[in-house]
């Protein structure tokens, strides 16, 4: 069984996006990243952190925007304007999920498109269903075909099962797969919550990408033997026995599905910090493409 080490492979990106900063910074562009967090979620705060200090590590003009829960539609609106007009930020993103009084919808579309670095936006949706190499693609979809790629685990012809069909993960990995060339013409089946036959289903699949938001949820009767595994799930649960008192466990029971697998991500050091080598990746080609 091979442990795909999501650490190490989004440790190797981000030093290829170094790289590319500093030879945009040779010819006189930042990449900028403006990164904007509403109200007081502390999962939210964590994130972002770790968004601003990557960018600022790799040697991007980095820049956090703190708003108070009670910012209103407009005044978020109002920043979002701002930060499309200000030539310094190529790439923006607002943090998920905003207090309940936002319409998330809304904000995502005031963006430029061409500052849309996590890939939400209708106009990208549409191009990366289209198959269109211009899309910026959300970056949790993005680094698993990344991760299948750097793990020399073919896609073409392969019977992928996503488990999810979320606008974030479910759909954009599926259409990413579905396209035409490397990292894609797989054989995709989506399954969800009115899936019949669940286990059955993900159980024919040679690659399984779990993300439910389920604590290990797929058990082992969910795997075909040889099959390869990703886990997307993030969940905290109570643990008694570490300090903090609870841990982070994926959508797949790890211990009894490992054994079955020929390759699975683990959680956490799998997806995540793909996710996050993504951002500056999506962040470097929105600014090498307003250079052009
Ligand atoms: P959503 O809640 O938006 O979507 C969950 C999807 O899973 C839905 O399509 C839902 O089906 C389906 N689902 C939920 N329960 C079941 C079930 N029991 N059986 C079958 N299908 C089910 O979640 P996200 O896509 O945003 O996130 C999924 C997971 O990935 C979460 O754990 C999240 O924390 C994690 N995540 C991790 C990231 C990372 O960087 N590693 C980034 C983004 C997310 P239906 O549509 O029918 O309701």
């Amino acid at each position: 069984m091979q442990l795909i080490d999501g650490k190490a492979i989004a440790q190797r990106i981000n030093e290829q996006t170094r790289a590319a900063v500093a030879e945009l910074k040779a010819k006189g562009i930042t990449p900028g990243l403006a990164v904007v967090v509403v109200g007081d979620d502390p999962a939210s705060h964590a994130y972002v952190r770790s968004k601003e200090r990557t960018a600022a590590d790799l040697g991007m003009h980095s820049v956090k925007i703190e708003m108070p829960a009670a910012t209103t539609q407009q005044q978020l609106l109002a920043e979002v304007h701002r930060l499309n007009a200000d030539s310094a930020i190529h790439g923006i993103l607002v943090q998920s999920p905003p207090p309940k009084h936002i319409d998330e919808r809304a904000i995502v579309e005031a963006l430029d498109p061409r500052k849309d670095v996590d890939g939400f936006h209708p106009v990208n949706v549409a191009k990366v269903a289209m198959g269109d190499p211009d899309a910026f693609v959300p970056c949790t979809p993005l680094g698993c075909q990344r991760l299948l790629m750097e793990s020399g685990i073919e896609t073409a012809g392969a019977n992928v099962v996503v488990l999810g069909r979320s606008m974030i993960v479910g759909k954009p990995m599926a259409f990413l797969l579905m396209n035409k060339g490397r990292g894609g013409d797989a054989t995709v089946t989506v399954a969800h919550s009115r899936t019949k036959n669940l286990a059955a289903v993900c159980a024919q699949a040679d690659i399984l990408i779990a993300a439910i938001g389920q604590p290990e949820f797929v058990k082992a009767n969910f795997v075909r033997e040889g099959a390869v595994v990703i886990d997307v799930g993030i969940n905290r649960v109570a643990d008694p026995t570490s300090p903090k008192g609870s841990k982070l466990v994926g959508d797949v029971a790890f211990a009894e599905v490992a054994p079955k697998c020929r390759a699975i991500t683990p959680v956490p050091g799998g997806v995540g910090p793909m996710t996050i080598a993504m951002l500056m990746h999506n962040t470097v080609l929105a600014a090498q493409r307003a250079g052009k």
